[in-house]
């Protein structure tokens, strides 16, 4: 038998498995011996150490005692029914108590005559040590040989109700390695890699991760098989990347009249050399002729706009067209709105599509974009519905990615009846981990903004409590007076839509009667576009000096002499969420301030995001915390959280692993491309062993 064929051999063939405890095994994803050898165990315990009743404390996590049970009692009625067994070692007196499986441990128990070995969390009470539900097996000698470091394994709450443990699965996993020691090999990493990294065999990596003989083999185990992991997610990323480059044609963009143009002429402001090195980027890829997959990250108010601006002028420039896509219709208005005085500066045409945008201006709108004479289109989702064809559509720019799903992306592809692919160009709204963005754009280049535009301040950020709000008010009134407005916002309560308007007409009341001599605005999800439209150009034209607001002001609004952001219950809102808001302020040339507003009491979570916020300004920053707040899959939302369901690796903690598999993934491409070269036929055979569509289909 080859040692493909032992792994994927059926679970209930396994000794100890069977047709019933098979089923149980198949809820947990465990088909095959392959599959139970990498159900790997989230701990471990410690049962290399003996412990003496005498010597135990209660602050032990845990504790191993040999001894014998001297006698059993029952004490207690129905639910408060409990098993005492007292359980002497010699040197002193311990209390394991059971309240569920009563009458099956009462049967198997022999008091005085056999030696039993017992595991659990020492509790103490009344004078006395004892230990609820500790796990017990009677010992033998060879029990001594096996004592160790045992594994821990999640199981089902169906398992545990058949008495299906962890401790049975782990003794079916022992003679399972049993078995796979008599296997030749099981390696998909040639020696050369494991050479170079430091990595030890993949067949004593899956003992030593079940069965470790120590912390440091257990480590190293651990360390191998994360880094295969993250090194075959990483080629896979790399190669669809390498494929893209040399697959797809792009149209050839190398005209930049336009651009310049508009450079000597109309540009508002000098570009920060960030901006310039970026447009370069982007100038390069799209002149080569191959299709551009671009990201840009760049934190809030970093200019990415203008950026895609002069790339769309690029496009234009050489008789394309381009479009602009935004996750929500204020943002798609915004952008709209400032491109649209550019653009007319220029005599380019420019029109916007957004779900309420009217069926016969739609119908007109289409006509233009099919026959080429409108040039720029701005819109939300509406503009990958299929209806919406281009005549010629040379750059896509998607705004604020992390709302679109890698699907929504590739529709975006076919665009052009006739034409080439159109580029990409994606910007992110919020910075996110660099371990991230290997991974979920390891298939795109990069671009950083790493700079913000000259004479912006910091923002000064401050946490504030209930019982300082007269101060607070105090403070945003200076600034009013100064000439300055300020932003109020309120949090979603998602549970009750109800509730969130009351909430915010509430807080609506209370800011009209702190404020009487100023004017106050408030913009809310439940308007609709035209009245959320007027509100917003009312503050935005100084008419109202306060803006009350729940999350729809959350990205892009763009109000410069908004110097004030003031973020009630700013417990409840996620890292990613503050930091968007905060960015609505500082956006002018004057001092910006940013207070962050809750009770006394909040969660230690809590603290930690707004103590984040008040530290640092840096949106990379803050998403690392993020991100081990959170955990990466909850960071990016459910649909990108497909790519980080690793087995092992977890991108919240093994970046310098990370780093390492992506170098030798690079490398590998750049030397073996094809992957022909005999020392790499077991990468290769892995990859094609790979079952199709996994990685391939989630990546457009
Ligand atoms: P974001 O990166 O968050 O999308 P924006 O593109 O909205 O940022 O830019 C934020 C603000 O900064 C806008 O008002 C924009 O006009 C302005 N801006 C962009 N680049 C520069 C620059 N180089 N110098 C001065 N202001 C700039
Ligand atoms: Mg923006």
């Amino acid at each position: 038998m080859s040692i493909a064929q032992f792994l994927e051999s059926k679970i209930e063939y396994m000794k100890g498995v069977g047709p019933h405890r098979a089923a149980l095994l198949n809820e947990l994803n465990i088909f095959t011996y392959r599959d139970l050898l990498q159900h790997y165990p989230f701990r471990h315990e410690d049962r290399s150490q003996m412990h003496l009743a005498k010597d135990l404390l209660e602050e032990m996590p845990a504790a191993q005692l040999k001894g014998k049970i001297i006698y059993l009692s029952s004490a207690g009625e129905g639910a408060k029914k409990r098993l005492i067994a007292y359980f002497n070692d010699g040197t002193g007196d311990v209390e394991l108590l059971w309240f569920q499986g009563i009458e099956t441990v009462k049967k198997n128990i022999k008091t005085h005559q056999a030696i039993y070995l017992v595991y659990g969390k020492p509790q103490f009470f009344a004078g006395k040590f004892s230990i609820v539900h500790p796990e017990l097996e009677e010992w033998t000698p060879e029990k001594d040989k096996e004592m160790g470091w045992q594994p821990v394994y999640s199981i089902t709450e169906k398992m545990r109700k058949k008495f299906f443990t962890s401790k049975a699965l782990s003794k079916i996993t022992q003679a399972l390695i049993a078995l796979l020691r008599q296997q030749p090999t099981w390696e998909t990493l040639p020696d050369y890699l494991c050479q170079q990294y430091q990595l030890m065999p993949r067949k004593d990596a899956i003992e030593q991760i079940h069965f470790p003989k120590n912390i440091a083999l257990l480590e190293k185990a651990k360390r191998r098989l994360k880094f295969e992991e993250l090194f075959f997610v990483q080629l896979k990323l790399l190669k669809t990347k390498q494929f893209r480059k040399i697959s797809y044609q792009g149209q050839i963009l190398k005209d930049t009249q336009l651009l310049t143009q508009f450079y000597n002429e109309h540009l508002p402001f000098e570009l920060t050399n960030a901006q310039k090195r970026v447009v370069k980027e982007i100038y390069n890829n799209l002149q080569t002729g191959k299709q551009m997959n671009r990201l840009v990250q760049g934190d809030v108010g970093s200019g990415k706009t203008m950026v895609a601006f002069l790339a769309m002028l690029i496009a234009i420039g050489n008789g394309g067209q381009a479009c602009l896509m935004a996750p929500t219709e204020i943002l798609a208005d915004q952008h709209y709105n400032g491109l649209k005085k550019y653009a007319d500066a220029l005599g380019i045409t420019i029109d916007k599509l957004t779900g309420t945008t009217k069926t016969k201006d739609r119908r007109v709108l289409l006509g233009r974009l099919e026959n080429g004479n409108l040039k720029i289109l701005v819109g939300t989702h509406a503009l990958i519905e299929e209806s919406v064809l281009f005549e010629n559509l040379a750059l896509c720019v998607i705004d604020e990615q992390h709302r679109f799903g890698v699907e929504q992306r590739s529709k975006l592809w076919k665009k052009n009846e006739h034409a080439l692919y159109p580029h990409i160009l994606v910007m992110t709204a919020t910075p996110i981990p660099r371990t991230l963005a290997m991974t979920l754009y390891g298939d795109l280049d990069v671009s950083i903004i790493d700079e913000l535009p000259k004479g912006r301040k910091p923002i000064i950020t401050a946490h504030r409590y209930e019982n300082n709000r007269l101060k607070v008010y105090e403070f945003i009134r200076s600034e009013l007076n100064k000439g300055r407005q300020a932003y109020i916002v309120y949090p979603l309560i998602e549970e009750s839509e109800k509730l969130d308007l009351k909430n915010l007409s509430d807080g609506y009341e209370q800011v009209k009667k702190a404020f009487p001599e100023f004017k106050v605005s408030m913009v809310h999800g439940k308007m609709n576009t035209l009245e959320k439209d007027e509100e917003m150009q009312r503050f935005s034209q100084q008419q109202t000096q306060i803006m009350v607001a729940t999350t729809v002001i959350e990205v892009g609004v763009d109000v410069p002499n908004a110097s004030v952001m003031v973020i009630e219950n700013a417990e409840r809102f996620g890292l990613a969420q503050l930091h968007q808001l905060r960015g609505r302020v500082g956006r002018g040339a004057e001092q910006s301030y940013c207070i962050l507003m809750t009770d006394l009491k909040i969660s230690k979570d809590s603290r930690t995001r707004l103590d984040t916020m008040v530290r640092t300004t840096n949106g990379f920053e803050i998403s690392e915390v993020d991100m081990q707040l959170r955990g990466p899959g909850n960071l990016m939302g459910k649909e990108q959280s497909g790519l980080m369901n690793f087995l092992i690796a977890d991108l919240a903690k093994d970046g310098a692993i990370l780093e390492e598999a992506r170098n030798a993934a690079q490398t590998l491409l750049e030397t073996d491309a094809h992957l022909q070269k005999p020392e790499n036929a077991l990468i290769k055979q892995y990859l094609l062993a790979q079952k199709e569509g996994n990685y391939w289909s989630r990546i457009s």
